[in-house]
């Protein structure tokens, strides 16, 4: 290719909608443009990095047995109200495109394709003969994000290679699970990324296999918390320690505090000389829930130890009840959510900075009736507001943390304005609390296999993730086999996704410098470019021209930079680019000799040009096996 046919702009100055420099790198130099928020063109430069990237999934999938497939990305919503699905990733935060057809059916566009691929499996799959199976594809996907940012790290529109596979057992799914992990290692290798597989969030679902693959980087959006002895790593969501041991509170009898204004655990501290670990906070939240159903949840924690929203949505799904549907999303009860929500609840009487955690059940149903306002804003907005309060469902769900619920004399709010507890205990509260891991584990905390060893954060970008789903689809999709001894059973299921456009911008992330881009060769859109220092030089052009047609005949990817401009101009766009290798055929170009040029650390030297492309061959040969090599 040559760039004067590559339809090349590149740009001097960093775009302002770009905050990472890989996405300012590939806005600079020509790799992608917005197109609206989350969406992106892939210009002919990426393609040909998606296109090696794909290239070496493919290999890898392949070697393994998986079988390339491509289902279909408008999907109807019966096949999701049956995995239960539907509202979820419709209503609320939900991330699905929705639409309907003239027919007025509901359709959406694939996020992922568990249902499809499912059903598919239900109608396909009948005998254990046939298993196991492993199907994947490479195709576009689309999720509504709540927060598109960094260029393709986190589109609405994006490249997944997602994977699904069916087993008569839990082993055979182990092993496929396995052999999944392994694939990923070479893959994320030969495109030249450095990676860490960590535990990862199996969600609601629980007790299920999970890890995800992350891209260590600055600008990743993910928390990886690890040992220094590398035996364990978790995506902070997931991630499980010791915290740190409480500060002993003496027994005594349990008496009222005056706390004035002192709603923070800092204040209290403060004022009264106590340990945050000796007070339990109480935190009231409201799950909304697919069937619109508004849940209270009373969390009680420990007081130095922070909430983890993943570890508590999954706690309070699992207690939902089946009418409830699944969860949507939880917020903190606040003035705006009451607004929206239009709950006839005066806050004023909800005791926030000093709730206990036997906060009773009739707090929130005591101020049911309709407000004046709403009253006098006419009938309708009544009748509203009665719907409301019977949505929101009278009992608390409460919750404790065990860091909390081991502390055996403690602090906490009075249930009153300004007033505390000291000496609580949980019996004397009445209350025998609920256990649930809420605590986010952090930074400087004490590893669970081994105490002597302390956690450490990085930050990372998920480029894969593996999962054993078990058989939560197929039970809801029908998806059965006949097994061995003749019964008919569930199938068992796996899910594999590569994030294959995150994937390119991440190597940019770890590959790049002041100048541009370094691309590993095995995923570079050309492992080299010729730079015609002087195009107005016979002898420069004429052997540019030759080193570029041997170096195509060789079989490496050549560019060849043939633009009537500047030595400088090509030079810096080269770097920008970030191909590997380049060729200056310059003044030496009369004695045969040009220049070759490492982007990597820029690396020179000189060399005579009829050795050039056997030395590069064997160079880039090498390169393009990525870090296995
Ligand atoms: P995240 O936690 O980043 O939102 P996810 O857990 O929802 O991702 P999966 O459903 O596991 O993602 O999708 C498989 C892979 O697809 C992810 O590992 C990631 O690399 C990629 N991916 C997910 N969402 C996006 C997105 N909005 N833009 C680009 N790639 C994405
Ligand atoms: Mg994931």
């Amino acid at each position: 290719m040559r760039v004067s046919r590559l339809m090349l702009v590149t740009l001097r100055d960093d775009p302002a909608e770009a905050e990472i420099p890989s996405h300012k790198l590939l806005l600079r130099a020509g790799y992608i443009r917005r197109v609206a928020s989350g969406i992106y063109a892939y210009l002919p430069l990426l393609f040909r990095v998606l296109q090696k990237i794909s290239a070496i999934v493919r290999e890898e999938l392949n070697a393994t047995g998986a079988l390339e497939t491509l289902l279909p990305q408008l999907q109807p919503a019966d096949l999701w109200e049956r995995s239960g699905r539907w509202s979820g990733y419709t209503a609320g935060e939900g991330i699905m495109f929705h639409l309907r057809d003239r027919q007025g059916r509901e359709l959406g566009l694939g996020p992922t394709h568990e249902e499809v691929v499912t059903a598919l499996a239900a109608d396909l799959l009948r005998s254990y003969r046939q298993l196991p199976v492993n199907l994947y594809q490479i195709q576009t996907k689309f999720r509504d994000e709540i927060r598109p940012r960094f260029g393709l790290m986190r589109g609405r529109e994006f490249i997944m290679k997602d994977g699904y596979s069916f087993h008569a057992n839990e082993a055979s799914l182990q092993d496929s699970y396995g052999e999944m992990d392994r694939a990923y290692r070479r893959i994320f290798s030969r495109c030249g990324l450095r990676t860490v597989a960590v535990e990862a969030d199996s969600g609601a679902i629980g007790g299920s296999a999970s890890q995800e693959f992350m891209v260590t980087a600055e600008a990743g959006e993910d928390l990886i918390l690890s040992s220094g002895d590398g035996l364990y790593a978790a995506n902070q969501e997931r991630a499980v320690s010791l915290a740190a041991a409480a500060l002993p509170l003496a027994a005594q009898p349990c008496r009222e505090l005056d706390t004035p204004g002192q709603t923070s655990i800092e204040d209290l501290c403060a004022a009264h000389g106590f340990d945050p670990s000796q007070i339990v906070k109480v935190l009231l939240l409201v799950a909304r829930c697919a069937d619109g159903s508004l849940l209270p949840v009373l969390v009680s924690l420990r007081g130095d130890q922070l909430l983890n929203a993943v570890k508590l949505a999954n706690g309070v799904s699992a207690r939902l009840a089946p009418e409830q549907g699944t969860l949507l999303s939880i917020e903190p009860l606040t003035a705006d959510l009451v607004r929206s929500e239009r709950l006839p609840l005066d806050l004023s009487a909800i005791p926030f900075g000093s709730l206990g955690p036997d906060l009773s059940d009739g707090t929130l149903v005591a101020t049911a009736a309709p407000t004046p306002t709403q009253v006098l804003a006419g009938s309708g907005n009544a009748a509203l507001a009665t719907a409301a309060q019977l949505r929101l469902v009278p009992k608390l769900l409460r919750l404790t943390d065990p860091t909390a619920a081991e502390l055996e004399t403690f602090v906490c709010g009075g249930n009153n304005p300004d007033k505390h507890r000291v000496g609580a205990t949980w019996a004397g509260l009445g209350l025998a609390p609920e256990l649930v891991d809420l605590r986010a584990a952090q930074s400087g905390d004490r590893c669970l296999h081994d105490p002597e060893q302390t956690l450490t954060a990085a930050r990372g970008i998920e480029v894969g993730h593996i999962f054993q789903l078990g058989r939560k689809y197929s039970e809801a999709l029908g998806a059965r086999f006949t097994n061995e001894s003749g019964a008919e059973e569930a199938l068992w299921m796996g899910c594999y996704g590569i994030g294959v456009s995150r994937l390119a911008q991440a190597a940019v992330e770890q590959n790049h410098d002041s100048n541009g881009i370094c691309w590993p060769v095995a995923i570079a859109p050309f492992e080299v470019i010729v730079v015609i220092a002087n195009l107005q030089e016979p002898a420069q052009h004429l052997l540019g021209e030759e080193l570029y047609t041997s170096l195509l005949a060789a079989g490496l990817d050549a560019l060849l930079d043939d633009r009537d401009e500047r030595a400088g101009v090509k030079f810096k766009d080269a770097d920008l680019l970030g191909i590997p290798w380049r060729v200056v055929v310059g003044r030496g170009a009369k004695e045969g000799q040009v220049e070759l040029v490492q982007r990597q650390g820029s690396v020179k030297r000189e060399l005579a040009a009829a050795e050039l492309i056997a030395e590069l061959s064997a160079l880039i040969k090498a390169g393009r096996s990525g870090l296995l090599a």
